[in-house]
């Protein structure tokens, strides 16, 4: 049994989530995880936001904007009055709550709420659809067995009880649609994965549950040796380690949702990325096997805050580094990359809710200097010491980019720079050009 992944844009039309139903239905019994469809995440971001603000105007009529659009799919989508009728109910409850909440207090639940009803919607479209072919399927909410504690981690052995009853009750069904992004949080209201969450979903169900594989299916022929977004003429890169691959989805590979890795790495569940426009191409599979010798990708992260403390304190002190890093902890804010020198020690943040206050307690340590608009440029492969000659070429790739941190020996797959965002697209074109140009 496999979990199947379709995101935005894969199910971003009725014409598309008619031609995802045919990929589904592929004689194989498998768990199908559906995102929003593409822009009704973003609607639902832009509600909620009016409803923040009390203008319920602006609210009501981006509401009224989304309904019409999705009336306009259950025309395209259905042939029988009866599947229309069933997903137009649906649709309606959906909309009114929509606008019930102009009646509520704006709670960071509510808007999680406002944010739950892409998937939601989808799921239900692509349900009845299959249900009007005639396919055996069960909709299975989200809500039922995806919960996160309260520092967003997910209960994965929930999971695992959950459907292997549910799976064992319902042995006749062929295919099982549930929602990505969406779960419970531990006051049981209903909250999520962060954005790009639905590739964490397939990941934790399909870890959970030990299958045969997580197919990740987007609109892409797998990941790309750089960002195809800022550079021309990417190719697909056929094979990564879960490392490799973990690190460039948390260092901005889009294409993968930072986190998503983590539970198939665990369980050693391979992952593969497939092109929903192209099922047919090879796409990526991602596994325990790593390619010897091989720069395999560049990715780019984006909104990095880069903080220097300077204290000739720190010379030969004891302790100096941990109170530095008790400083972030107190102010929950992880660190991504540090480089020290006898005198200062530099780190970068990706989350600067708490600079203010993690600045003012810095301040007790040192000189402190903060950069803003940073950006994270990770290349990612086989980079162990004795493979000599891949730092050096890696480095003279970035000869005219002003570097303000390198960070290399954390781990054996990656090397990354810290530049400002204002280079980031000369950085990524000259790494491609000396890494991956034939
Ligand atoms: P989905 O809606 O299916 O989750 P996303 O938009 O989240 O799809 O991710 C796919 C997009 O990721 C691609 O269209 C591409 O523009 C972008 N992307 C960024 N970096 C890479 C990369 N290294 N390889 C492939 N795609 C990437
Ligand atoms: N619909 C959600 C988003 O747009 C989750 C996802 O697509 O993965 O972020
Ligand atoms: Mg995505």
């Amino acid at each position: 049994m496999k979990v199947l992944k379709f995101g935005g844009t894969s199910v971003g039309s009725p014409q598309r989530m008619k031609e995802v139903s045919k990929l589904i239905t592929n004689g194989e019994r498998n768990i199908v995880v559906l995102s929003a469809m593409s822009g009704t995440t973003n609607s639902l971001v832009e509600i909620a936001d009016y409803f923040k603000k009390r203008n319920f105007e602006t609210a009501h009529s981006l509401i009224n904007k989304l309904r019409i659009k999705y009336e306009a799919h259950v025309k395209d989508l259905y042939s029988t009055e009866a599947a229309a009728q069933k997903t137009t109910e649906l649709l309606d409850e959906v909309f009114v709550l929509l606008r019930s909440f102009a009646n509520a207090d704006f709670t960071p639940s509510v808007e999680k709420a406002i944010l739950a009803q892409g998937e939601i919607m989808s799921t239900n479209m692509v349900t009845n659809y299959l249900e009007e072919c005639g396919v055996k399927v069960r909709l299975v909410s989200a809500l039922d067995y995806l919960r996160i504690d309260e520092d967003g981690e997910p209960y994965l052995s929930q999971i695992t009880a959950y459907w292997e009853d549910f799976l064992a009750q319902n042995e006749d069904i062929e295919v099982f649609i549930t929602q990505g992004f969406i779960c419970r949080n531990d006051n049981n209201e209903i909250d999520n994965l962060q954005r790009g969450g639905s590739d964490y979903s397939a990941c934790l169900i399909g870890a959970a549950l030990k299958l045969d594989e997580i197919q990740i299916w987007t609109d892409i022929d797998g990941m790309h040796n750089n960002d195809p977004r800022v550079v021309d003429g990417t190719k697909p890169v056929r094979q990564l380690h879960f490392e490799e691959a973990a690190e460039l989805a948390y260092f901005g590979a889009k294409i993968l949702h930072p986190t998503c890795i983590l539970p198939a790495r665990f369980t050693g569940v391979p992952v593969r990325l497939l092109n929903t426009m192209e099922p047919e191409a090879p796409g990526t599979i991602i596994n325990n096997e790593m390619r010897q010798g091989a720069i395999k990708a560049v990715a780019a992260k984006d909104n990095i805050t880069a903080i220097k403390i300077v204290s000739s304190r720190m010379l030969l002190a004891k302790g100096y580094l941990r109170g530095i890093f008790e400083t972030f902890e107190r102010h929950n804010t992880s660190i991504d990359m540090v480089t020290t020198s006898e005198v200062g020690v530099s780190l970068s943040i990706d989350n600067d809710t708490h600079l203010h206050a993690i600045v003012e307690d810095l301040k007790e340590s040192g000189t402190v200097i903060v950069d803003k608009d940073m950006c994270i440029i990770c290349v990612v492969g086989d980079l162990r010491s004795q493979n000599v000659g891949f730092e050096s070429r890696i480095a003279s790739a970035m000869c005219d980019i002003p570097i303000r941190m390198i960070s290399y020996g954390g781990s054996e797959h990656n090397i990354s720079f810290l530049i400002h965002q204002d280079h980031k697209k000369a950085a990524l074109q000259a790494l491609s050009r000396e890494l991956f140009s034939e």
